[in-house]
């Protein structure tokens, strides 16, 4: 979806909405994949209905030329179009505990372990890093074009397009992605996250 054009459809789901349980609830998916997901895709599509120009372009190549967007447009195109892409790119990484590869192996664990000591440190400075998120945002693991591994918090709906990272795991830490299911408790939810994010995934 990401280097497809308007209009911009919500993706099948690759799994069915209870797939993710107990980790991730139906309810919370059914919420988080139809209303909030397809909200950015709705939103996104009416902001750019009236630029035929727009609609010829990727939604990468929006999000990589805000000063191409006409003004009156650019923010709601930029945090619609940052909403499809995060969603996206978090949706893609999971995968049910009961199939897909839920622990790195070879090269990625390798250099994980060299990064943080182990698997179980890497996912302590993740989840560290994801509890500093000060209102809504993501906190993304990043490889980079040198093979070091960095892991980056993005407010609200920021997206990093820098072409020498590449995104590995993503996971959304706005408040309507865990409060259904965890309330406040942001921990409990990074902490069971790990049983469906999915290190197979190529971004
Ligand atoms: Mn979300």
């Amino acid at each position: 979806m990401i280097h497809e054009n308007y209009p911009y459809k919500l993706p099948e789901l690759l799994f069915p909405y209870n797939a993710l349980e107990p980790y991730i609830t139906e309810e919370t998916m059914h919420y988080h994949y139809d209303k909030h997901f397809k909200g950015y895709i709705d939103k996104l599509n009416a902001a750019l209905a009236p630029y035929p120009a727009l609609q010829r372009r990727s939604l990468i190549w929006l999000l990589k030329n805000p000063n191409a967007i006409p003004r009156e447009v650019r923010d709601s195109v930029m945090k619609n179009a940052g909403g499809v892409y995060n969603h996206y790119m978090y949706f893609h990484g999971l995968s049910p505990a009961g199939s897909g590869a839920h622990l790195p192996t070879g090269e990625y664990l390798k250099l994980i372990e060299k990064t943080w000591g182990s698997f179980d440190g890497f996912k302590t400075a993740f989840n560290a890093k994801a509890m500093e998120v000060f209102g809504s945002g993501w906190t993304v693991l990043k490889k980079t074009s040198r093979g070091k591994l960095e892991i980056i918090n993005l407010p609200n709906q920021r997206v990093d397009l820098r072409s020498n990272t590449k995104p590995l795991v993503y996971v959304d830490v706005w408040e309507h992605a865990y409060y259904l299911q965890y309330k406040n408790l942001r921990q409990d939810y990074l902490n069971n996250i790990w049983n469906v994010i999915d290190f197979s995934k190529k971004q």
